[in-house]
């Protein structure tokens, strides 16, 4: 993912626009320290030209010096306020990008997050971004400056004296060709440190996320091994990047010192020629040492400009792409019950993450059905308004798959999905986030309160109407005996509540938002049986009387839906009652059997 240098350029202006009046502001407060420097010389010039050579006058020199001083402090002054203008804009930047970021993200389809890891974004959205802050905080100012140092000092002396100018162009030379050569071994170097770093950074992720696993297989040692190791490269990495600039940097001032030398040689006979005044030779000896200055601070700048240039590049890349589910521009509205109809749907994840990404684009993963075998082909299916649906079949079918399809978390690459004869595709998308509800195998909790949690269905929601909701279900008992009731904190992602009670305040979500199509992924943690209990008398209040597509690992599910519907190879292979289906003697009675025989277990391949 890159972006190209203009469309970097026009992102970032376009970032810049809501703060043009401080950024005016910066660059006029830039020209007055840069005439400040460019005074310095001028008035060393002048002191000595008319103060000593031709007058001995010292008043000249008196004021010339108080004029100076007067000018060091204005610089001073317009320095200090042009850092806080830029930084402090360049914190509001920020600020505006991470938030952009942030929504942007949530706005994309979850085919793109099948193809970007959550650690990679994360990444993404801290240390990219920390790049820019580093940039903002202590280069902008710097950078601006020294380019701006750089381009007058280089017209001022061309304008002083051409001559002399010419000198210090050949002296410049050398360290021109360094510092080309500098900028690719360094850009080399700093690109291989950053990829140590990434790889230091994921040893030490996949440590901490799995410290559980790490310790019951006693890991420990092979992975502190294996971050001794990345650690190791990523210090000689850094090592690489110190010795270069060592080489480099001496390089500069070398050839500053040189130059001056050069310069007193040379300016030197120049005065005796009668072709420069000392006055002048002075001044452009001080000149040139401001752009050997530009010079050195734009070097060691170097490294924080290429990688802010290229963190920017993928922060912008990740926002140019454009979120596929967005709404129609001419939306059709979904009636408040309808069949839901699925009319020959083929479905097929990407097999790349290029493919996941031209899915998340818009391109669709029609292109990838030939890579690999669809998930779901052919698949017809009518639900009429009310029925409890259960999708039963051997693990990695394609139900799950099918009932996110119904819940349009993703969109078939062929045929269509609809809901009351509109297809999802044509809806608003928040309407039909409202109609249909999909709650996730193991529903995933917010930091906060119970209560929080399953407001998070209806946020307008009263406490009274939460409470009703919780009554239906006959879950009020369980979840108001929490140690704080309903004000009980859950925790990280729920961390506090036992898998039960979890689900229960996922399922009180779902009851709250009153959707009317239902489509659950029954969890596959198996539960104690008072609490299995709780569970599913939950799901049987909460479906009644709607659309309810249940993707079942337990057969006790299936016996108590209205119809049945076996998936089998991405295929609806068989649908109908329970009883319909055993006396048939089909692929479900065959489960069924299998199943029974278990005596409560799950049938072979039923777990997921
Ligand atoms: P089931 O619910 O019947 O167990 P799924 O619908 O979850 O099956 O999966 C069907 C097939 O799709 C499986 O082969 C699975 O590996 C694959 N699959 C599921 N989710 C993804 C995904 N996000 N990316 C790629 N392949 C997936």
């Amino acid at each position: 993912m890159s972006a190209s240098p203009p469309r970097l350029v026009r992102a970032s202006l376009e970032m810049m626009r809501p703060y043009r009046r401080q950024l005016v502001l910066a660059l006029i407060v830039l020209v007055g320290a840069l005439s400040c420097t460019l005074a310095g010389p001028a008035l060393v010039s002048y002191a000595i030209n008319h103060g000593l050579v031709r007058h001995h006058d010292y008043r000249v020199i008196e004021v010339a010096g108080i004029a100076y001083l007067a000018v060091a402090l204005a610089f001073f002054g317009f320095t200090r306020t042009q850092t806080r203008l830029l930084s402090g804009v360049g914190e509001l930047i920020l600020n505006d990008l991470r938030k952009r970021v942030f929504a942007h993200l949530l706005s994309q389809p979850l085919a793109f997050f099948d193809s970007e890891s959550s650690a990679q974004l994360l990444s993404r959205m801290t240390a990219d971004i920390d790049v820019l802050e580093s940039l903002v905080q202590s280069g902008i100012g710097s950078f601006v400056t020294s380019v701006g140092l750089f381009v007058t000092s280089l017209a001022v002396l061309l304008v002083m004296s051409p001559l002399l100018f010419g000198v210090t162009c050949c002296c410049l030379v050398p360290v021109v060709i360094a510092a080309a050569r500098y900028r690719i071994t360094s850009s080399r170097a700093y690109t291989s440190v950053r990829h140590r770093i990434g790889d230091t950074l994921s040893t030490l992720d996949e440590g901490l996320a799995g410290v559980r696993v790490v310790q019951a297989f006693r890991q420990e040692r092979r992975l502190a091994d294996q971050f001794a190791e990345r650690n190791d490269a990523q210090r000689d990495a850094d090592l690489h990047t110190v010795a270069l600039g060592c080489r480099f940097f001496p390089k500069v001032e070398g050839t500053g010192v040189v130059t001056t030398a050069v310069l007193l040689l040379v300016g030197g006979s120049f005065i005796h020629l009668g072709l420069a005044s000392v006055g002048t030779v002075a001044a452009f000896a001080l000149y040139m040492a401001n752009l050997f200055n530009s010079i050195q601070s734009l070097s060691q700048l170097f490294d924080l400009l290429q990688s802010s240039g290229a963190a920017l590049g993928t922060v912008f890349s990740l926002l140019a792409v454009d979120p596929t589910m967005v709404d129609p521009a001419d939306p059709e509205p979904l009636p408040r019950r309808g069949t839901v109809e699925l009319r020959d749907v083929s479905f097929a994840y990407p097999s790349t993450p290029a493919g996941a990404a031209a899915m998340a684009s818009g391109a669709g993963p029609v292109g990838d059905l030939h890579e690999r075998p669809p998930v779901l082909s052919g698949v017809d299916l009518q639900i009429p308004p009310g029925e409890h649906l259960v999708l039963v079949g051997p693990t990695g079918a394609g139900k799950s798959t099918l009932a996110k399809l119904i819940g349009r978390l993703y969109d078939p690459a062929a045929g269509s999905v609809r809901f009351g004869g509109v297809d999802l595709r044509r809806a608003r998308l928040a309407e039909l986030r409202r109609r249909v509800v999909v709650v996730p195998q193991e529903g995933f909790l917010f930091r906060g309160s119970v209560l929080d949690n399953v407001l998070v269905g209806r946020p307008d929601a009263s406490a009274e109407e939460v409470l009703e909701a919780l009554e239906r279900l006959g879950v009020a008992r369980h979840l108001t005996s929490l140690p704080e009731g309903l004000d009980t904190d859950v925790g990280e992602r729920g961390a506090r509540l036992s898998a039960g009670e979890r689900q229960l305040v996922s399922l009180a979500r779902a009851a709250l938002a009153d959707p009317a199509v239902l489509v659950l992924d029954e969890a596959t943690s198996s539960l104690d049986p008072g609490t299995e209990a709780v569970v599913e008398r939950a799901v049987a209040s909460l479906s009644r009387g709607r659309t309810t597509v249940t993707v079942a690992h337990r057969l006790s599910t299936a016996e108590r839906a209205d119809r049945v519907g076996v998936v089998r190879d991405g295929k609806l292979v068989e649908i109908g009652s329970h009883r319909s289906l055993v006396a048939a003697g089909g692929a479900y009675a065959e489960l069924f059997r299998a199943w029974s025989a278990g005596v409560g277990t799950a049938a072979p391949g039923m777990t997921a």
